[in-house]
């Protein structure tokens, strides 16, 4: 897709992009980022100037074909200036150096050796954020020795850099939206898990390694479950997990974030799964049926939501499924009785609240738990699986999975629909 946009009143060229190199250095005594990028893209429209996303990067230089370009910032957006009207169609090739000491969106724990990107790309690579635009990418890192790491995309072979340093490289083949491109790296250790198939990875420091074997010991259950439940395989050679010093739980492609702290609940039963089951089922749903854009984020993360109670059904039986219905139910009608619901297809998802986050993820779970209880288990699940095959690797609105739940039961939905997604009567 493309990404067309308006900065305080100016017309910029639309653009594609369709590939990312990016080679970073991040240090982990400084907590400075340097950054060498070249991005390839197809201009869709004649035009002088083009934006990026560029959080707080400091721009050093940006050259195009070996020249070098004006650019200037606005906000958060890399306002690049060729000199001169490109063409349409024209692919060009731009060449960006930056550094940062990012806030956010890149971490670093010195204490632990840990450096990880937690969603926010645009704070550690110059990128166009919005979800609709795929490209693919090659990464490449810049660590100390004896490190470990994963991120986005195949690993390729590991080359010396000088006594200290080696450099980690990875390829993603398949286009994917740049929210999810992310790395970790650090002092960690590998734990094994069992497989059935698709390569497993787990990172985890010395001492939650035991605990984090337990916790995860169902990963290769959950991706053959999400298969089938999607009716597609799990899309990528590998599935990696760490298990880092904080973080939210975060969804990559073929890389999930999970905390310590959780990891320790989970081996000692105090909490569900649930978390590492709703991360992998990203993996489908929102990595590879991707919400066009963030007013359909509810195609996300209710989906997400949805799935990793439906594996705990699966996982730890009816009654954990039950309580999790119940619990989003009680979330709605807490909703209510705050005026504060909202439609799923949302209004505006610019600053969202804890409450706009609730409607997105826990109302969305339930509206497709209210769609499973209509249609019934059959139909549903066929919906499901031509929804997900019909869209993979692509952009979706809620439009299209009400036309595939319409397909695989032969009954207009719209009442639904409407009451549930768009908020009308
Ligand atoms: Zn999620």
């Amino acid at each position: 897709m493309f990404a067309a946009m308006l900065v305080a009143g100016l017309v910029l060229a639309p653009f594609d992009v369709r590939h990312y190199a990016v080679r970073l250095e991040p240090d982990l005594a400084t907590q400075v980022v340097r950054g060498e990028e070249r991005i390839d893209l197809a201009l869709l429209a004649s035009g002088r100037e083009i934006a990026f996303d560029a959080g707080a990067l400091e721009v050093d230089r940006v050259r195009l074909h070996g020249r070098d370009l004006q650019f200037r910032r606005d906000g958060k957006k890399l306002i690049v200036d060729f000199g001169s009207d490109q063409p349409a169609r024209k692919t060009l090739s731009l060449e960006v150096r930056y550094h940062a000491a990012p806030k956010y969106g890149l971490e670093f724990h010195p204490e632990q050796r840990q450096i990880y990107t937690i969603f926010s790309t645009s704070q550690w690579m110059v990128a166009v954020d919005a979800p609709s635009e795929r490209a693919t990418l090659d990464l490449a890192l810049v660590l100390p020795k004896a490190w470990s790491a994963l991120a986005t995309g195949d690993e390729q072979l590991v080359a010396h850099v000088d006594r200290e340093h080696d450099l980690h490289r990875w390829h993603l083949a398949t286009p994917m939206p740049s929210y999810i491109y992310g790395f970790v790296a650090g002092a960690f250790r590998r734990a094994d898990l069992p497989e059935t198939g698709t390569k497993l990875d787990l990172l985890v420091d010395d001492a939650h390694a035991q605990q984090a074997r337990g916790a995860f010991a169902a990963t290769a259950d959950m991706l053959s479950f999400f298969a089938d439940k999607a009716g597609v395989p799990y899309p990528h050679r590998r599935y990696g997990q760490v298990v880092v010093t904080d973080t939210i739980g975060q969804e990559m492609a073929g890389l999930s974030l999970l905390s310590n702290d959780y990891a320790e609940k989970v081996a000692s039963g105090e909490r569900t799964v649930g978390l590492i089951a709703h991360e992998a089922a990203h993996q489908w749903w929102g990595n590879a049926v991707t919400c066009r854009d963030w007013n359909e984020f509810w195609l996300n993360e209710g989906m997400a939501t949805f799935m990793a109670a439906v594996y705990l059904q699966h996982h730890d039986g009816e009654a954990a499924y039950a309580e999790a219905v119940k619990g989003w139910r009680a979330r709605i009608d807490a909703l209510r009785a705050k005026g504060v619901d909202k439609p799923l297809v949302f209004p505006d998802w610019n600053k969202p609240s804890g409450d706009d986050r609730a409607v997105v993820y826990q109302k969305g779970a339930y509206f497709l738990h209210v769609l499973r209880g209509e249609l019934g288990e059959t139909v549903f699940w066929s919906a499901i699986r031509d929804y997900t095959r019909g869209h993979f690797n692509a952009s979706v609105q809620t439009r299209d999975l009400q036309q595939a739940m319409e397909r695989a039961s032969g009954r207009d939905l719209s009442a639904l629909f409407n009451q549930w997604a768009y908020g009308k009567r």
